[in-house]
């Protein structure tokens, strides 16, 4: 096995595609490569190389062992040695130190989780409102994004859309990902003049790294004419007594004394 740097690296990419090769790789009777979506698109009756035009006559078992072979650092610095030609889908979907990308649409923002959190109030300005977990907070009906964070320094990001013809999609999640087995719910009620409505508890999921997606919308508040609807959110943190939290990513963040009772 061996590390290698980008450098150079083109020599191992199909002649055709230009795509980094990966078994199973053909070659024509000169020694070029070519991959095998590329030589399974020609018609066997030609099957000739790109780039000289011989025939391409058989499968190369010593590249497919070289190309398994170079393993390359991934660009995140997550210390794994990835196959090139495994690289890009390892960068781009696998990596659990690959960036967030900032949810708002024509915004190009990536970055680590915390470089997100600053980017949401730096630069898109989004007010943060503190709660304290298990007890109800109000929240006024307003399209936009807002940023909710709690006692223990977690930030959860509530996406309100523009009222369509059933009212504002709103969708709450966490930026920060919320581990295996850690369960974190919601509760979201709102009052208008015709009634009171409530939200059964949901669990809540978190921000989705390589698309800037957020969780599918899960609850839908009726748009009035009058105005002056209030969201009554109750976040509960099933974990929170349970055990320490590990807040590095937040340590630049102003802490403050919470009590829970
Ligand atoms: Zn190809
Ligand atoms: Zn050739
Ligand atoms: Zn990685
Ligand atoms: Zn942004």
């Amino acid at each position: 096995m061996q590390d290698v740097t980008m450098m150079g690296m083109e020599v191992f990419n199909c002649l055709a595609c230009y795509l980094p090769l990966r078994p199973p790789i053909y070659q024509c009777s000169v020694g070029h490569f070519i991959c095998c979506s590329c030589h399974d698109k020609l018609p066997a009756e030609e099957r000739k190389c790109s780039t000289c035009s011989a025939a391409i006559s058989q499968r190369c078992y010593g590249m497919e062992r070289v190309v398994d072979g170079i393993l390359l650092p991934c660009k995140h610095g997550c210390k794994k040695k990835i196959a090139y030609h495994h690289r890009a889908e390892h960068e781009s979907n696998q990596c659990r130190n690959r960036p967030y990308v900032c949810p708002v649409s024509g915004c190009r923002f990536s970055g680590t989780n915390a470089q997100l959190l600053d980017h949401f109030t730096a630069r898109h300005k989004w007010k943060t409102k503190r709660f304290v977990y298990s007890v109800a907070f109000d929240l006024q009906v307003q399209p936009g994004y807002h940023l909710l964070r709690g006692g223990d320094g977690r930030v959860f990001l509530l996406n309100m859309a523009p009222p369509e013809s059933l009212g504002h999609a709103v969708s709450l999640v966490s930026v920060k990902p919320i581990a295996r087995g850690h369960v974190i719910r919601c509760s979201v009620g709102f009052s208008r003049f015709s009634g009171h409505y409530q939200v059964t508890w949901l669990e809540l999921g978190s921000l989705s790294r390589s698309d800037g997606m957020l969780a599918e919308c899960f609850f839908v508040v009726p748009k009035v004419s009058n105005g002056g609807v209030m969201l009554n959110i109750t976040i509960d943190d099933g974990k929170l007594y349970e055990e320490d939290h590990d807040d590095d990513n937040y340590k630049d963040w102003e802490d403050e004394e919470v009590t829970y009772d």
